[in-house]
């Protein structure tokens, strides 16, 4: 949704509040598609004597993979963002600072990069997943699948074979 600065300063309340669904579905993160469902976006631009503060909050439900178990894993994410826009170059370097060039804001622009970056890299299904056995892909949450797992080091197999000649 575009926000028109100039809106701002002119509203009323010298704020425009928005709520409103970001279709995201077609973004890819890794060879997944997170946002199969509409994100929500809410809160407010307002001005601030010649800066605009942004307070948002963004709500999605994420699917994605568990990284063990590769099991399908869907869970809300809700998260507040707080920014300042300016269109002053001299104010402070600030990382909670953006420029905007122009009146018009994009806030699409701003707010999926933030939600983005706020990702989790790694998600479980369970705090305990067990995985999946690294021999035959069987998921050992549903089981022992019989494999011997214990991996010998190169080494030591050549040990092992020493020991058995001696045998
Ligand atoms: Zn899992
Ligand atoms: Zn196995």
């Amino acid at each position: 949704m575009i926000v028109g600065l100039g809106d701002v300063v002119t509203s009323k309340e010298k704020r425009i509040d928005f709520d409103y669904d970001i279709d995201l579905s077609s973004i890819e993160i890794s060879g997944e598609y997170p946002f199969v469902d509409p994100v929500t976006v809410y809160g407010s631009v307002e001005d601030k004597n010649g800066a605009f503060a942004l307070e948002a909050t963004i709500e999605a439900t994420v699917t994605t993979a568990c990284a063990r178990c590769l099991r399908e894993v869907k869970y809300d994410k809700i998260m507040d963002v707080s920014l300042i826009l300016t269109r002053q170059i001299d104010n402070e370097e600030m990382d909670d600072i953006i420029f905007v060039e122009t009146d018009n804001v994009e806030l699409d622009d701003i707010l999926v990069p933030e939600l983005l970056l706020d990702l989790d890299p790694v998600v479980l299904c369970k705090p305990d997943c067990k995985g999946l056995c690294v021999k035959c892909g069987h998921d050992l949450n549903e089981g022992e699948c019989g494999c011997n797992r214990k991996e010998v080091d190169p080494r030591l197999a050549v040990l092992q074979d020493l020991l058995k000649k001696r045998d």
